[in-house]
């Protein structure tokens, strides 16, 4: 997957994305990202990017001109992404569905965001990661993407864990252990321990959906619809 990203901040990439699961996929160039500056496509001699709202109010916008140039620096036709809280609320489904496009171009917004002109002309679609609002596009950014790139089909070595973490069949994780059997006097569930597969799975099962019930009920309404 070849990744283009878009930002005044270049030097927050790779950022945690360069350790890891993530930071070894990119050393073996199962991902790559092209990483432009929108600074510099400033035309004043200042390299102002942003400018007061028309209308007024608080705050700054990014600057059409200067973001178009950024753009156009790199665009071919892959589909472009703007982080955005006014945007779809990414998941684990979206996440699956980005492993595997080839190429796409990200824009990080800063100040109150960008002209919506350029939305317009690109058919840019916009992304949240969630009801919050960051003070830059660049966190949000790196956190789907780490979603993403684990997901990238050379990236992950062991396809099973995928099919049976959070979100994978609409439920939530069961609890996890690992040894020793008892600490600190507590005990891991005997069924763990009985190498009895086929009830190893009920029990899981059966786990995913009590967790589910209690901590979600909107995606244990969602599972039962199914
Ligand atoms: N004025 C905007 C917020 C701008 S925040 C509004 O009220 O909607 C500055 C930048 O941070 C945005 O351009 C966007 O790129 C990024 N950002 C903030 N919150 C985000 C979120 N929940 N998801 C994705 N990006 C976000």
């Amino acid at each position: 997957m070849k990744i283009n990203i878009l930002t005044l901040y270049p030097e927050m990439f790779p950022g945690c994305l360069g350790y890891s699961l993530a930071g070894r996929a990119l050393a073996e160039n199962k991902w790559s990202m092209n990483v432009v500056n929108i600074r510099d496509f400033a035309t004043d001699k200042y390299k102002s990017v942003d400018d007061t709202p028309f209308g007024g109010g608080a705050g700054m916008v990014m600057k059409p001109e200067v973001l178009d140039k950024a753009i156009a620096s790199i665009h071919e036709d892959e589909p472009i992404f703007y982080l955005s809280p006014r945007g779809k609320v990414f998941s684990q489904s979206m996440a699956h569905t980005f492993a595997n496009m080839e190429k796409a171009t990200f824009i990080c917004g800063r100040f109150e965001g960008i002209d919506e002109r350029v939305i317009e002309k690109y058919n840019i679609q916009e992304i949240s990661i969630g009801d919050f609002v960051l003070s830059g596009g660049e966190p949000a950014l790196l956190t789907m993407l780490d979603a993403v790139i684990r997901l990238i089909p050379s990236v992950m070595g062991n396809a099973d864990s995928l099919s049976e973490e959070s979100f994978s069949n609409g439920l939530l994780e069961y609890p996890q252990y690992t040894k020793p059997a008892v600490w600190q006097g507590k005990e891991v569930p005997d069924i763990l321990l009985s190498g009895h597969h086929a009830n190893i799975a009920k029990w899981r099962r059966h786990m995913s959906e009590e967790i589910t019930k209690q901590r979600r009920p909107d995606l244990w309404t969602t599972y039962c619809q199914k």
